[in-house]
């Protein structure tokens, strides 16, 4: 492939096995709308830490913009699958898993605050929002999503009830300050996950957490090439170490890392991240 050679993982090496090779489009994977051109992508895996990199040269600039959300839910498909997610019973939805950690963890973490605080919570790439739905609904703090489409913006206000904001995070100024920001399955999406982290501190109240889920490589990849963590909108694919490097090169330490796999079958990492004292 073009440009392989030039290729660097989070953690700093170059040294790549080739894991996966893809001819086709796997079965499942999204039909984004690329143009002409053969489909050729491959699967690299760092022999320092084992991170995965998915490396192909189809133009996906214009991915989050619209492109996404039609791909993935159709053009008026946001609504119907809000509905379709939040009615999942608990025992085989990714989302009431993902609330009660992240209730459980940031209750604990802020108790000394008191009973009445109220940590305000920003989830990146928000998308269908049944995350923050649910968050909100169960704990009442003040909840704003951010997506890029204008549709999942429109549908977090509407359906979900919570403050949102239209914006690429990247390009976001004046979102202000929390307590708590979510990244769920975001940070694999974008070319640089170590830059948005790092952006993400800069919105951060002192003493914020941050919560990442990312998909686990490591685990998914005993199942072979099929799995969705490697599908062709997921830049990155992590190992426990990668994902801990990836953290600790945007400046943070992190805590209660875990590796589970979900109810959807998602294999995940997930943790929640803290700036050192020193630097906040
Ligand atoms: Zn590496």
């Amino acid at each position: 492939m073009s440009g392989t050679r030039d290729i660097r993982c989070i953690c700093g090496a170059s040294a790549f096995d080739t894991i996966f090779t893809y001819l086709e489009a796997p079965a499942g994977e999204v039909k984004f709308d690329f143009g002409p051109g053969p489909y050729r992508r491959e699967i690299l895996r760092c022999r320092n830490c084992g991170h995965f990199l998915s490396v192909h040269d189809i133009d996906m600039k214009e991915l989050y913009g619209g492109h996404y959300v039609n791909s993935t839910y159709g053009s008026d498909g946001l609504r119907a699958a809000f509905a379709r997610i939040n009615a999942l019973a608990t025992v085989r939805s990714d989302n009431v898993g993902r609330v009660e950690r992240v209730t459980e963890f940031v209750s604990a973490y802020f108790k000394g605050r008191g009973v009445g605080f109220a940590p305000k919570v920003l989830d990146i790439g928000s998308g269908l929002c049944v995350f923050l739905y649910r968050l909100h609904e169960l704990t009442g703090w003040p909840c704003t999503a951010l997506d890029p489409d204008p549709r999942a913006v429109e549908h977090a206000k509407t359906e979900a009830g919570v403050q949102a904001v239209c914006a690429d995070f990247m390009q976001a100024d004046g979102l202000g300050r929390f307590d708590l920001i979510t990244l769920n399955k975001v940070i694999e999406h974008v070319l640089d996950p170590v830059a948005m982290l790092a952006r993400a501190a800069g919105n951060l109240n002192d003493g914020a957490l941050v919560y990442v889920e990312v998909p686990d490589g490591e685990a998914a990849m005993a199942e072979g090439s099929g799995r969705e963590e490697f599908f062709i909108d997921h830049h990155h694919v992590f190992s426990l170490t990668s994902f801990k490097i990836c953290a600790q090169n945007s400046g943070f330490e992190v805590h209660a890392l875990e590796r589970l796999r979900e109810p959807s079958a998602k294999f995940t990492l997930r943790a929640f991240l803290t700036r050192p004292p020193s630097i906040s």
